[in-house]
This record gives C-alpha cells, sequence and structure tokens, in this order.
C-alpha cells in the first residue's frame, strides 16, 4: 500500500511539473530518448577513442622493467594517436600499484583511459648447495651437513629462513621469501662409494729399460675417497722381458671395497743399451741430388751403414737407393716447417704421417724412428705453441715411434760458410770412445758430403765401430725446453 502510494505521490509531482510546462507523458518518454540518442551521439561520434594493446592491468616482476604495450587513439575514424598524452611512472624497484594515464583531447572534447601496473615478486627464491644431485656417504661414515646460502631476488640473503628436514635417506631444503614465494630442494641420501680410486703412475708413462737389465718401475700411488690410501692393493699385470728389445705394456689397476675400479697403463721400451765407442752417422734433412748420392757413394766404398732422417723433398729415387743399399730411412717431418709442424700436436702427426706415407710408397717400409726439426730441445717451437714439445716427445713414443737426437753436432748447418776440413775436424775432435756417438749431419751440404771420406777413416783407424739407428738402438734424448 506504501509503496503505490508513493508512486501515485511522484507521479503526481511529474503530472504537477507537467502541467507546470504544459507536457504530457508522452512528451516524457520523448525527451528521455532523446537525452539517450544524444549519449549516444556523443560517445559514439564526439568523444575520441583510446584503445589499449596489451591488459589493462599489468603484473610486473621486481626489477623487471616496464614496457609500454601501445596505443591507439581516433577520432570520427581518424587516428589521432599522435595527440595522446601519456604519464605517470612505473618504478619496479618498488613494490606497489602504479597508474598510467592516457589522456587525448579533440575540440571541445576528451578522453581518459588508465592502466593498471602491479609490480611484485614473482621470482622464488634461489637455495645454494655446495653440490649438486645425490649426495653419497662412504658407508659407515655420517652425512656431514654441507653448506647451503638462499638468495631471494627482493628479500635478499634469506639463508637463516631456510628449514632443513633430514631423514636417513634424504634432506629437504625448504625457505619462502617475504612474497609468499616458496623454494623446495630435495635430495637423496646414499650410502655408497661411488668414486673410482685414483691411481697414479710415478713418473712417465713411458719408461725406458736395456737388455740384460732388470726393469725398475718408478712406482705409483692409490687412493680412495672412502678407503684411503690403497697403494697395497694394487696389481700389475703385463711383464717386461729384459732379454728382448721391444715395447711392453704394464696395467696398474685397483679395485676399492665398493669395486670401483682404477686402471693405467705404462709402455716399457727396452733396447739395447749403446756401445761406447759406436759411431752413428746421421743424415737430416735430405735427400738432395748432388750430395747425398754421392754421400752414398762413399758409404757403399767404406761398407758402412748410416742413418737419413729424410723429408718430402728431394727425388723419390735417392729414398729407395737409402734403402736398398740397407741405411735407416728415418722421418724428419715432410715440410721440416717450424710454423707448420710445431702449430698443434695434430699438425705434427699430418706433416709427420705425411713423410711417412712417402717413405712407405717408396720403399715398402713403415719407418717408426724419426728426430723432431731442431731436436727435441728446440725453444723455436714455443713461438709457435707453448708447451708442444713435452706433449710431442711423450706422445710419440705412446704411438710406438722412437726420437732421436744427438750428442755430437758437426755443425755443419750452422750460419757461415764452412770447409770440409773444419767439418771433418769438429767431428773427429768430439768424438768418445766413452760414449755412443750420435753424429748429427746434413747430406744436403756440399762441405759434409766432402768431409765424410776422412771422417769414415779417422773412425776406422781409431777404433770406432759404425752403425745405422734400428728400433732397437737406445734413444739419445735431449733436454726438453718448450
Ligand atoms: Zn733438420
Amino acid at each position: 500500500m506504501e509503496k503505490s502510494s508513493r508512486r501515485n505521490n511522484k507521479n503526481s509531482f511529474v503530472r504537477k511539473i507537467g502541467n507546470l510546462v504544459g507536457v504530457s507523458n508522452v512528451t516524457w518518454v520523448v525527451v528521455a530518448f532523446i537525452i539517450v540518442f544524444m549519449a549516444f551521439i556523443y560517445e559514439a561520434l564526439l568523444v575520441p577513442k583510446i584503445s589499449l594493446d596489451g591488459e589493462s592491468v599489468i603484473f610486473l616482476n621486481y626489477k623487471q622493467k616496464y614496457v609500454e604495450d601501445g596505443f591507439r587513439a581516433s577520432f570520427l575514424g581518424n587516428d589521432i594517436t599522435s595527440s595522446v598524452k601519456v604519464s605517470g611512472k612505473v618504478d619496479s624497484y618498488k613494490l606497489g600499484t602504479y597508474i598510467i594515464d592516457y589522456f587525448v583531447k579533440h575540440g571541445l572534447f576528451s578522453k581518459k583511459v588508465i592502466r593498471k601496473v602491479i609490480v611484485e615478486d614473482q621470482s622464488a627464491p634461489n637455495i645454494k648447495l655446495a653440490s649438486v644431485g645425490d649426495i653419497y656417504v662412504c658407508p659407515g661414515k655420517e652425512y656431514k651437513e654441507e653448506e647451503f646460502q638462499a638468495f631471494d631476488n627482493y628479500d635478499g640473503d634469506i639463508t637463516d629462513k631456510v628449514s632443513v628436514e633430514r631423514t636417513k635417506n634424504s634432506i629437504v631444503y625448504r625457505v619462502t621469501d617475504s612474497f609468499g614465494n616458496k623454494k623446495e630442494v630435495r635430495r637423496n641420501i646414499f650410502y655408497k662409494d661411488k668414486e673410482k680410486p685414483n691411481l697414479v703412475l710415478e713418473g712417465s708413462e713411458v719408461a725406458y729399460s736395456f737388455v740384460g737389465e732388470e726393469y725398475r718401475d718408478n712406482g705409483y700411488s692409490a687412493l680412495d675417497n672412502c678407503d684411503g690410501d690403497i697403494t697395497k692393493k694394487v696389481k700389475i699385470t703385463g711383464n717386461v722381458n729384459k732379454e728382448k728389445a721391444g715395447e711392453y705394456i704394464l696395467t696398474y689397476s685397483v679395485s676399492d671395497n665398493n669395486d670401483n675400479v682404477a686402471k693405467v697403463e705404462r709402455k716399457v721400451i727396452v733396447s739395447e743399451r749403446g756401445r761406447n765407442g759406436t759411431i752413428y752417422l746421421t743424415f737430416d734433412d735430405g735427400p738432395k741430388e748432388g750430395t747425398t748420392n754421392v754421400i752414398l757413394d762413399i758409404l757403399k766404398e767404406e761398407g758402412i751403414k748410416a742413418t737419413f732422417f729424410v723429408t718430402n723433398g728431394g727425388p723419390d729415387y735417392l729414398i729407395k737407393r737409402i734403402y736398398d743399399e740397407g741405411h735407416t730411412v728415418a722421418l724428419h717431418t715432410a715440410s721440416h716447417n717450424y710454423a707448420t709442424v710445431y702449430s698443434s700436436v695434430d699438425a705434427y702427426f699430418n706433416d709427420l704421417l705425411s713423410v711417412q706415407d712417402r717413405v712407405k710408397r717408396v720403399t715398402g717400409y713403415e719407418s717408426k724412428i724419426i728426430r723432431f726439426p731442431g731436436g727435441s730441445s728446440n725453444t723455436i717451437s714455443r713461438k709457435y705453441q707453448e708447451g708442444i714439445m713435452s706433449i710431442l716427445t711423450t706422445d710419440v713414443l705412446k704411438r710406438g715411434f722412437r726420437y732421436y737426437d744427438w750428442n755430437l753436432s758437426s755443425g755443419d748447418a750452422e750460419r757461415g760458410n764452412h770447409s770440409a776440413e773444419e767439418i771433418k775436424n769438429n767431428v773427429i775432435s768430439r768424438l768418445s770412445k766413452d760414449r755412443v756417438n750420435m753424429v748429427l749431419m746434413h747430406d744436403i751440404k756440399v762441405h759434409t758430403r766432402d768431409s765424410l771420406k776422412d771422417i769414415i777413416h779417422y773412425g776406422k783407424e781409431n777404433g770406432y765401430t759404425f752403425e745405422a739407428i734400428t728400433m732397437d738402438t737406445e734413444m739419445i734424448m735431449q733436454r726438453v725446453n718448450n
């Protein structure tokens, strides 16, 4: 009753006003319609429009750079984007809500829209452990708590908030930052030794011994992470036949209490011990027409065998002659170019194998007797690769080569002009009966060719013997300097 009477009151109030200005109810409906229609026209046609690209509410991670997604404005179909004024700033280094205003004015009418940017900490903290993955503890030993740290992008160091839950077989680290982001790291604990022992050889991986002499091992040690020093458990298989020159492989192996096995090998090279008073004439850098052929003639005439460290230069037929006449064809690298052969270990072997191929192609013989350009003690290689001689001198032996330096230089390749007389004197004055004489000469030199006969005669008359290098010959090695 009350409601309808109030409506009646209201209706009568409208009617009274209507009566005052002289309009009917129907007219009121028309007026209302016109107002709505005008509002529609205003909104649809007269007010500029702004539309935002992207979301109108953006959640931004702490410290993440705010990037405007873009917007467009138009009026009656015309683009007025360039008239839009954007205000408001986002400081992503401060958590909070930021408002960006987009405002455009056109004629009498204007439009404003907003975008809300909420800067919050969305990143979970990070737990940093001293080691990652499952934990292996030596059997019978206690797990020792590792160090850990927790960092959050917003809170900073929250290590003190980390909870550690430990059972016998697992450990869980949990932490929550002030924004409620959680991090959990779970690890299993196994009571098992997973690491193999550390088996180390004393001395080089390549050892030397001599025919008729007992091989003496340089020794070894084995340390295990759980069992400690287990050197006594090391077993050696393979043996060295001291009666026969050659190569022998010794295998050292050791097993810890969890059956983790470590294995290493050592190559033992057994050579004939060089006899004192022996002369090895060695000729490098050839062959060469005009010198090598004459040197071969002299050697034949004197009934003496020598060794030629050849390159890829000179004619094939001289290589064939060296071989056919019973001398040793040895390898000095194909290019003899320091910059090439000492640029890397691979480059050296490529070059070496190239000359080995040449010799094999010409003679059918696979030579494994080598001399490094400049000798193993050279320092020029340092210019191209630091430490390369230390690697090469071991690697060539591991690959089955033998390398020979010299202990007597004829000086025939040194700078300046040399006479045959000078070369002869250099050699004979340095010969000794108390050692092996590994004589460095170059068969590409005329003065060397011309000194040879006298050197041989001196040697023969003074009780020296001449020999060519074989795989059983004791290696003459200089000190490695690079
Ligand atoms: Zn040389």
